[in-house]
């Protein structure tokens, strides 16, 4: 069985293609949505998903979240005073919990996945996330862009035919933008684009900035120990304005209460600096594609931020229509997933869609142009496949040295839509040494430079040159690189030796982690009330008697509800 996983940077979903359907599989709490968050408890144990969730208020300092934002870069998160992740091993911990889930469901091992990346993914990063499967366990099938798998689900769904989709997938972190065509059972990506730093947290953020700024005599400095309180505050804030004309955000500080009342046409205003943020990708796709926002059929929302009014009334204005929403905006990409793993494990019942996909950027190396005679830019991006172009490709472009008495040409790799490479993400390098028998007249020999890029969005270089036969493969030197098999083992290896909790137990923990989680919110006498529960569960836990437990576990589960109840008074 091959699972299909949402890997999202706040929640992550896995399913699976059965009988002829997609089906969601609920985690060791039941729930289909487990946040993408690891925490480490106070015995070094492991936790992922709500548990982990739950401590980012009460223990931010062993917990970390927003970790897919940082694939591919060296960034460390350090958890506690011992343990130290890079972002694929987190997201590592986080897939093997799926795979945990998904076994338990099915009774057998899964070996193999079909593992989703925002279309804007750059080769680093979906090589990343590639890691991230192998130290999980885990051969990934297919990597596939997340707007193309929520267009599937929706293609599908519906059965429509002839038809042009728009979709916009607004995550935590992430905003992608495709433009789809589906015809006689063939899915064709015309054209993505995208902004890997625009997210639902970009409208949290805002709502915290307008809150220190509400308050008097305070600057942001005061803030600064109470951010993830604030965050909390914000979050619930933002969620609660998707249903409510205004909401609230409080906080009491030694007494003193902070709070700011925010309405929906406040929030829309404060959220005016990212419009055009919104805007850019949604309109370099439409011209890319060459299509007319008359000309679509569908625009469809994925991702649990496009739940907000404010976006939806963005998009509504700028696209001059309502977009459709009859999935579960959380659930599916991951639904897509489940039907890619189960095109690719050749399920008949799907035999009949065919996808394309493009290139989401453009890629290319630099060069000097000359502009006029004798006089050189240096630094010139010379693409050589260009953005949106149908994948798998190859291309290749002939290049030759600038000067006579070269005895090298170094060719560097970039990705990106600016003029000078030194705007945009250099990929790596390779330097191809003229041969001697060319020597003072190197300006007259070819060099075939040839890009090929695969459905999984890898880049790989040739470089020949024709006149003497030789051949250099591109080395990507810089950012993650495909990590050895004694690398992979050994990652393998840190994360199987860490203490996590039984799966059994996962319930306990999460009821144990939102309870600290009130404690860390609260004040004065509720504080102590709850420090009495925690006190009186923890030695329950400790007693091990599973009808005890049970007990114990719906008894303060509805003492954690009236408090969280009163949260809204
Ligand atoms: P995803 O990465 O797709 O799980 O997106 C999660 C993002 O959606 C987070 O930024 C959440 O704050 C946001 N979100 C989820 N539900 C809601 C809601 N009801 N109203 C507003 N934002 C939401």
């Amino acid at each position: 069985m091959i699972i299909g996983i949402d890997l999202g940077t706040t929640n992550s979903l896995v399913a699976i293609w059965q009988n002829g359907q997609a089906t969601l599989i609920p985690n060791s709490l039941g729930e289909k949505l487990t946040p993408s968050v690891v925490s480490v408890d106070k015995d070094g144990a492991i936790l992922v998903g709500q548990s982990a969730k739950e401590r980012l208020i009460s223990h931010p300092e062993q917990t970390a979240s927003v970790f897919k934002r940082f694939m591919s870069s060296q960034k460390n998160f350090r958890l506690g005073t011992s343990h130290q992740f890079s972002a694929e091993e987190l997201s590592a911990l986080v897939l093997k919990s799926l795979k945990a889930d998904a076994e338990a469901y099915l009774g057998e091992v899964v070996t193999d996945a079909v593992i989703t990346v925002p279309a804007y993914f750059n080769d680093h990063q979906r090589q990343a996330t590639k890691n991230a499967a192998q130290m999980a366990g885990l051969t990934v099938r297919r990597l596939l862009n997340e707007p193309t798998a929520a267009a599937m689900a929706y293609g599908l769904h519906e059965q429509n035919d002839d038809c042009k989709f728009l979709v916009l997938d607004l995550g935590g972190g992430t905003f992608d933008v495709t433009l789809l065509e589906l015809f006689s059972g063939i899915m064709e990506v015309r054209a993505s684009a995208g902004d890997n730093s625009l997210g639902g947290e970009d409208f949290t953020e805002l709502l915290i900035q307008g809150f220190i700024k509400q308050q008097q005599d305070t600057d942001a400095a005061f803030w600064q120990p109470y951010l993830s309180l604030l965050h909390g505050e914000a979050e619930a804030c933002k969620r609660s304005l998707t249903h409510n004309k205004q909401a609230t955000m409080s906080i009491t500080i030694d007494e003193t209460l902070y709070s700011w009342q925010i309405t929906d046409s406040k929030f829309e205003k404060l959220c005016e600096p990212l419009f055009q943020r919104f805007r850019d990708p949604i309109e370099r796709a439409i011209r890319d594609a060459k299509l007319r926002i008359k000309s679509l059929d569908e625009v469809v929302l994925v991702g649990g931020a496009t739940r907000m009014p404010v976006f939806r009334q963005l998009m509504t204005r700028l696209l001059g229509r309502f977009p459709a929403v009859n999935l579960n905006p959380d659930e599916t990409i991951a639904i897509g997933a489940a039907i890619q793993a189960g095109l690719v494990a050749e399920d008949a019942a799907l035999d009949e869609v065919i996808l394309t996909d493009v290139a989401p950027y453009s890629m290319g190396v630099d060069t000097t142009l000359e502009i006029r005679e004798n006089q050189y830019q240096h630094g010139v991006f010379s693409p050589i496949i260009e953005r949106n172009t149908v994948i798998p490709t190859s291309k290749v472009h002939t290049f030759y040295p600038m000067q006579d008495n070269q005895t090298e040409v170094q060719f560097n790799i970039y990705q990106g839509e600016a003029r000078l490479t030194r705007d945009n993400i250099k990929l790596g390098e390779l330097t191809v040494a003229i041969p001697a028998s060319h020597r003072g007249k190197a300006r007259q020999l070819p060099i075939d430079v040839r890009f090929s890029y695969d459905v999984n969005g890898l880049l790989e270089v040739d470089i020949n040159l024709s006149d003497s036969q030789e051949n250099y493969n591109l080395l990507i030197q810089n950012g993650a690189k495909q990590l050895s098999s004694k690398e992979i083992e050994n990652s393998r290896d840190k994360l199987a030796n860490l203490k996590t909790h039984p799966r059994d137990q996962a319930q306990n923990r999460s009821i144990l982690a939102r309870a600290e989680r009130l404690y860390a919110q609260r004040l004065g006498f509720e504080r102590d009330q709850l420090a009495r529960l925690i006190g009186w569960y923890e030695t329950v836990l400790d007693s091990q008697d599973p009808q005890q437990i049970r007990k114990a576990n719906s008894e303060i589960s509805k003492s954690l509800e009236q408090f969280e109840r009163d949260d809204w008074f």
